[in-house]
């Protein structure tokens, strides 16, 4: 079966234009340099899975036709990933139901601390049903798909990878331990972050991410969670073919059992 992932933002934590920023990129009037926060949308079988929902979700869900979600993947709790969970109440409303939440022990614990009222049943808040991950890597079902999960850490944050098919995301990788590619194996269509060509503290660098992919063996990469440190054309010019730099919009197909 063929599934697609719709990227709904592709840009860093602080957003592609940066607040006040004068630099060429955020003054660009390309579109492909106007980048939200990081999130996608994975639809398979009429079933469409949300990844990530960041302080920008509002106006992404209403840029790129986001009506309905039927379920949430959380990579990790950090402001960009997470902030806009509130808009859940949305679908709640409409769907009549709580939203499933596929999601770490690490971030599951950390959610309770900072939307404790999500836990107060009668409020008026977002509801969410959460499914909490067993171990640090493995195979759930969640809604009827068959979801592959691996783990790493950020800044000492553990960070989900999430996988469908021969589709991977893998956002907020900062160190690469080699147990990764064991869940990675086969992957052919392959979301990576980036933050930009040069090295950093938190992010791959763009070398770096190259690197991983040629060890995935993945047919095309495509980067995310990229900053405005240079217009997206001139970044896709320094990668390989194979490799390139996504941008808010675009679309790709993988393949995947069901
Ligand atoms: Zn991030
Ligand atoms: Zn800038």
């Amino acid at each position: 079966m063929r599934g697609t992932f719709l990227f709904l933002g592709t840009g860093a934590s602080a957003g592609v234009p940066v607040i006040g920023c004068k630099c060429a990129t955020c003054l660009s009037t390309s579109p492909k340099n106007k980048r939200f926060r990081p999130s996608g949308l994975i639809s398979v079988g009429g079933t469409s899975l949300l990844i990530d929902i960041g302080p920008d979700f509002r106006s992404q869900a209403l840029q790129f036709n986001v009506d309905s979600v039927d379920g949430l993947l959380l990579t990790h709790t950090h402001y960009d990933h997470i902030a806009g969970i509130d808009e859940v109440r949305v679908f709640n409303i409409r769907q009549k139901k709580e939203l499933p939440c596929l999601l770490s022990k690490e971030s599951f614990d950390e959610l309770k601390t900072r939307y404790h009222y999500f836990f107060n049943k009668e409020g008026l808040s977002a509801k969410l049903d959460f499914q909490v991950l067993e171990s640090d890597r493995g195979m759930v079902d969640f809604l009827g798909v068959k979801i592959g999960y691996c783990s790493f850490t950020q800044g000492g944050m553990l960070v989900t990878g999430f996988r469908v098919g021969d589709f991977a995301y893998i956002s907020d990788i900062q160190k690469v331990d080699d147990s990764i590619f064991d869940s990675l194996k086969g992957v052919r269509t392959l979301v990576l972050s980036a933050l930009k060509p040069e090295e950093s503290h938190f992010h791959l660098s763009f070398d770096e991410a190259v690197g991983f992919s040629n060890r995935v063996g993945a047919k095309n990469t495509w980067l995310t969670h990229v900053g405005h440190f240079n217009d997206h054309d001139a970044l896709n010019a320094l990668l390989p073919s194979g490799v390139q730099v996504a941008y808010d919009g675009l679309q790709v197909e993988f393949l995947c059992e069901m």
